[in-house]
């Protein structure tokens, strides 16, 4: 049974007083975390103060650099013996955030998973192609449990190798596939290549799409070009990863998953709740994790909520895309990029000048990052060796912290525009 009625139709009042429940269970689990520990003792909160859903406002917000900061185990609220499974937010090698699951947890986050797929339409017969990278980040192994749960039979194929992609498809009559919506538009140009046409060829029904934002204008294109429905999945991994927000048939909004997580649309600046309807910074609580419950996390993704019922006639609140975030995060190819950890890197170089900046664009469906850096003088007189020597351990070494390889250009000191007050370092000429 994936279609849960009882609670995906469950009326508002008793939603509500199943999340205030909820709640309070979390907010007492997370007083045995070391970081909540803290946070609660500073603040002078304690877990029973927590006397109705609004009383939340009372508990500070949680962001990435707390759980930063928490390395590793901080915001762990059980024995570690307890834990199964650990995933990161894409995209360092570094420090990032880890997430760590008991198996109930992921027991809970399979179910959301089972649920959202289920309410695109999709049903034990089809035939699931898995085209998210599997290992810490949450797209593979997530989807892939909910997948088998749901009974599909399920290709955990990974991403890239666009032939091979293609050729699994046709073969084995893939009916589901679960991409990143800039790799379905990079994979056009091989289908086409290989003069394989989706809507002839394969047997494509349904995409999920997901890992970085996108427009109506983008899920058009790839549901016209693979001749399927793509539904928009949303997720982060501090919630587990998908299977936060995800769109019923309708395709008009995203529904959150409000017995699993408790949401607040705030305004970025005053960190006040915005009026409802409003856009503002999507606000997070975990209500069913028992390993690292988080409150009040800090998503730094701008949306809104939907008014009013969805025709699906489930009652949980729906949101719209993410139009944009916060802070200066850069998705590329799925993968999640700060410009300080380019900085850092570019930092520690020897004959790296003080200033940089980074170029996107997109070439045909392809995105690409361009890093200009500014080098020593001396690198650009007499042999010019030295010059492609130094540009080629910038790029490795920028590949290696930031898992894409950007395109280097070396430049002389004081070529790029000096900027009074904050520097312009990205420069992003994508559209749609
Ligand atoms: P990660 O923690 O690596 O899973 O990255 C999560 C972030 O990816 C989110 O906070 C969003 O900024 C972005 N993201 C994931 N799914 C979507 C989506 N469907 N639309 C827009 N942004 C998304
Ligand atoms: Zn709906």
């Amino acid at each position: 049974m994936f279609w849960e009625e009882t609670i995906e139709t469950m009326p508002l009042p008793d939603l509500q007083a199943l999340q205030f429940e909820r709640l309070k269970t979390t907010v007492a689990r997370a007083a045995n975390a070391p970081f909540y520990k803290k946070v609660f003792a500073k603040s002078g909160l304690e877990p029973a103060a927590i006397k109705s859903l609004d009383d939340i406002r009372r508990i500070p917000f949680t962001t990435k650099e707390d759980l930063r900061e928490s390395w590793p185990y901080g915001l762990l609220a059980v024995a570690k013996e307890e834990l199964v499974r650990m995933h990161s937010s894409s995209g360092t090698t570094g420090r990032s955030t880890v997430i760590f699951h008991t198996a109930a947890d992921l027991d809970a986050w399979t179910d959301i998973l089972t649920r959202s797929m289920f309410m695109t339409g999709m049903r034990k017969a089809d035939v699931f192609q898995n085209m998210m990278t599997y290992g810490l980040f949450t797209g593979g192994l997530g989807f892939h449990y909910g997948a088998e749960r749901l009974g599909a039979l399920t290709i955990p194929v990974g991403a890239g190798n666009s032939r091979r992609q293609i050729q699994l498809m046709r073969d084995f009559d893939t009916t589901v596939i679960h991409i990143i919506p800039s790799y379905a538009l990079h994979l056009t140009e091989v289908f086409e290549e290989l003069e394989v046409e989706p809507r002839r060829d394969t047997r494509l029904r349904i995409a999920f799409l997901g890992a970085e934002p996108h427009s109506e204008k983008t899920r058009q294109r790839i549901e016209e070009f693979y001749g399927l429905k793509a539904f928009n999945s949303y997720g982060l991994s501090e919630m587990n990863g998908p299977g936060v927000g995800f769109e019923c048939q309708c395709q008009a909004g995203l529904h959150v998953w409000e017995d699993n997580f408790l949401m607040e649309i705030v305004d970025p600046d005053t960190l006040e709740p915005v009026a409802d309807g409003m856009e503002g910074e999507l606000v997070m609580t975990t209500l069913r994790r028992a390993g690292m419950p988080i409150l009040r996390y800090r998503t730094k993704d701008l949306t809104r909520i939907i008014a009013g019922p969805c025709a699906c006639g489930r009652t949980h609140r729906r949101i719209e895309r993410i139009t944009g975030r916060t802070d200066d995060m850069l998705i590329i190819k799925g993968v999640n990029i700060f410009p300080v950890q380019i900085e850092k890197k570019l930092m520690e170089i020897d004959g790296v000048g003080t200033n940089f900046q980074i170029i996107l664009e997109r070439k045909g469906y392809n995105d690409h990052m361009i890093v200009r850096v500014e080098v020593a003088r001396e690198f650009f007189s007499g042999d010019l060796k030295q010059l492609e020597l130094l540009r080629k351990h910038i790029t490795e070494e920028l590949r290696s912290d930031i898992l894409i390889t950007p395109r280097v250009d070396l430049l002389e000191p004081n070529t790029l525009p000096k900027t009074e007050g904050k520097a312009v370092r990205v420069i992003d000429n994508r559209t749609d």
